[in-house]
């Protein structure tokens, strides 16, 4: 029975303080649609318990935007596609200083530098080197990097560079993965997420969710996930973007996405588990009932090629909820 179910993961997470086993996740992922509001209430438990009462906030920059070569079928920055989103060259210095003070003035602690490629060639190391001690000093922000997949030499640069958190994602389940991307391999970006641990960041692996994966590869995912160990896990919905091969998909339904992010939390009880992109189209106007769900961090304003929620909406919805945001406890 769904009850006990839910009481037997609620004694081994709170009582017991232990791991669910991936065999107790499959069984709560397979709740009734009537139970997924009890579901979202023991992940929301289990992030109070294990995780802390305040939100994480976390800002994000495309430095570089679009004209990648790879070809992941859900991205509008692939070059492959035709896309409403053009190539942009590199934003310059003062631009990304200014977004970054911004960002702080909302309470981030981080500040995410993204680029769109493959991953970086010696120009994307130099620029990316040169702009983390500058926004680091001057902002007095923590600066986080999002640049594709690594070589050893180059995730030891990074980190000693003073990059903070490395952002990778696994995207979805490697049983899936050739399904949405052919130009390169699940195992590479695995390698990466294991090179940035091993260089002593902090690891930021994401999962994007309704491309099509069933609700097993959801889980394959879920324990591939925990087996990166990551310190945050960004969930991205699908949102389905003109002119890639994903955009005649349907987003998932808003019930779907709260089963899901209760799963991954019920999984992950103390990783950030950070609100992404696709929030928007896919939850609707129940963007709270995430935050109750086991959400515990959000980016705030745009995201790369698609505009989100206005920073004040957000920051209004965490007042409302009397959700502290972590770095500006006092103000909230
Ligand atoms: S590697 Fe990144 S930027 Fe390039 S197509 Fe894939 S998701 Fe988009």
């Amino acid at each position: 029975m769904t009850r006990d179910l839910l009481i037997r993961a609620g004694d081994a997470l709170l009582g017991e303080r232990r791991q669910l086993t991936m065999d107790e996740l499959a069984e709560l992922s397979r709740v009734g649609d009537d139970a997924v509001p009890s579901l979202a209430a023991l992940a929301h438990e289990v992030r109070l318990s294990w995780a802390g009462p305040t939100i994480d906030i976390e800002g994000i920059l495309s430095l570089k935007t679009g004209g990648c070569p790879e070809d992941c079928h859900f991205c509008s920055q692939s070059a492959r596609f035709d896309t409403p989103v053009k190539s942009v060259p590199f934003l310059d210095q003062d631009e990304v200083v200014a977004a970054a003070k911004e960002t702080a003035a909302l309470g981030a602690s981080g500040f995410c530098i993204v680029l769109a490629v493959k991953g970086p060639d010696e120009t994307a190391m130099t620029r990316i080197l040169d702009l983390v001690p500058v926004i680091r000093d001057e902002v007095g922000i923590n600066v986080n990097v999002s640049a594709g997949t690594l070589t050893s030499e180059q995730a030891r640069r990074f980190a000693d560079g003073g990059v903070h958190r490395y952002n990778h994602n696994l995207e979805t389940a490697r049983s899936f993965f050739p399904e949405v991307v052919t130009t390169h391999t699940w195992e590479e970006r695995h390698d990466t997420c294991m090179l940035v641990r091993e260089h002593g960041m902090e690891l930021c692996c994401g999962v994007l969710l309704g491309m099509g994966e069933s609700r097993n590869q959801r889980l394959e995912l879920l324990d591939q996930v925990r087996q990166v160990e990551p310190h945050e896990v960004p969930i991205n919905f699908l949102n389905p973007r003109p002119g890639t091969p994903l955009q005649v998909r349907k987003p998932l339904s808003a019930l779907e996405a709260l089963r899901w992010i209760a799963v991954f939390r019920l999984g992950l009880p103390s990783v950030i588990l950070r609100y992404a992109g696709g929030r928007e189209i896919t939850l609707g106007d129940l963007q709270s009932m995430g935050m109750t769900s086991g959400i515990n961090a959000l980016i705030v304003g745009n995201y790369l090629t698609t505009l989100g929620r206005t920073p004040e909406d957000d920051l209004s919805m965490l007042e409302d909820l009397q959700m502290p945001i972590g770095v500006l406890s006092s103000a909230i």
